[in-house]
């Protein structure tokens, strides 16, 4: 690839035999647009240390019909286990990709927040895309925790706009979220299976069998008990740390595109 990089004016990105991207190399090495091209350079190894480095998910294998990398991408639509995307330009190059390349997530423009003569943030901007991993550092008191409850709509805001793909309206399950402090953020009235299907039943998601099920998977996850007896207790008896796995297994429970973590092994 470095060598693609030195040479080349122009590179042309395949996987399982079609044409995925095809673009100016520096564009497509610095800002790549399909989710494959971006999972090639992030394989890469290099000096640089602000590169994610992240494995493709899944395995290489045929697809029968659909496109070629749908197995393996993390945001693909139901179109795209049916049809090969033809490959399209756009502004920077060309791809081929139902979604017209790696989506914008979440979007936060010029948002405002104030706790009455205390401010937070102003104007402030965020860009997370699809597949990325995004840290918020700060000192303690600068403002993390209520960023992530205003983006959860747990907190009001002055101005500014949130978008999820683009869009101001947000379907429930969409997110999860992982609150700093277990403790205040767990029901101590209501029971284990009930805690960590609330996402679920929030988005009136499956039956109550398979609920159970996954909430079994998701315990075992996060290396909890997953049996009868322990999702028929009331959290009581559990540890900080116990509580805030119980909170990952919640936040995990809807497969959300987008997994809000304030602090997540601070009781760990
Ligand atoms: P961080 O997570 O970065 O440590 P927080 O977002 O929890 O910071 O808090 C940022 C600031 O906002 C702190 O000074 C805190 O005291 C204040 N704050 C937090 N919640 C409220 C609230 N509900 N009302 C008034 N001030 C608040
Ligand atoms: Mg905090």
């Amino acid at each position: 690839l470095d060598t693609a990089r030195k040479v080349a004016a122009k590179t042309a990105v395949m996987y399982g035999g079609s044409l995925v991207e095809y673009g100016f190399t520096r564009q497509i090495f610095d800002k790549p647009l399909h989710p494959y091209s971006r999972g090639l350079m992030r394989a890469r190894i290099t000096p640089d240390r602000s590169k994610d480095l992240q494995a493709i998910p899944g395995d290489s294998g045929r697809v029968q019909k659909g496109c070629v990398f749908s197995r393996r991408c993390t945001q693909k639509l139901e179109i795209c286990d049916r049809q090969m995307p033809a490959l399209r330009h756009n502004e920077h190059g060309q791809i081929a990709c139902h979604r017209g390349g790696i989506i914008k997530q979440l979007e936060l423009c010029s948002l405002k927040k104030s706790y009455n003569t205390l401010q937070l943030f102003n104007r402030l901007d965020l860009e997370l895309f699809q597949g990325e991993t995004l840290a918020i550092i700060g000192a303690s008191g600068s403002g993390k925790s209520t960023l992530l409850k205003t983006i959860m709509g747990l907190e009001p805001y002055q101005d500014g706009k949130i978008l999820f793909e683009g869009r101001q309206k947000i379907h429930p399950g969409v997110i999860g979220y992982v609150s700093q402090h277990p403790k205040t953020a767990i029901s101590m009235r209501m029971t284990i299976e009930d805690i960590i299907c609330e996402p679920l039943v929030i988005c009136n998601q499956y039956d109550r069998a398979l609920r159970k099920k996954l909430a079994r998977k998701n315990l075992c996850a996060v290396r909890l008990p997953g049996d009868d007896g322990f999702l028929k207790q009331k959290p009581n008896h559990l540890s900080g740390g116990e509580l805030q796995r119980l909170s990952i297994a919640r936040a995990l429970i809807s497969n959300p595109k987008i997994l809000i973590a304030d602090e997540p092994t601070s009781a760990l």
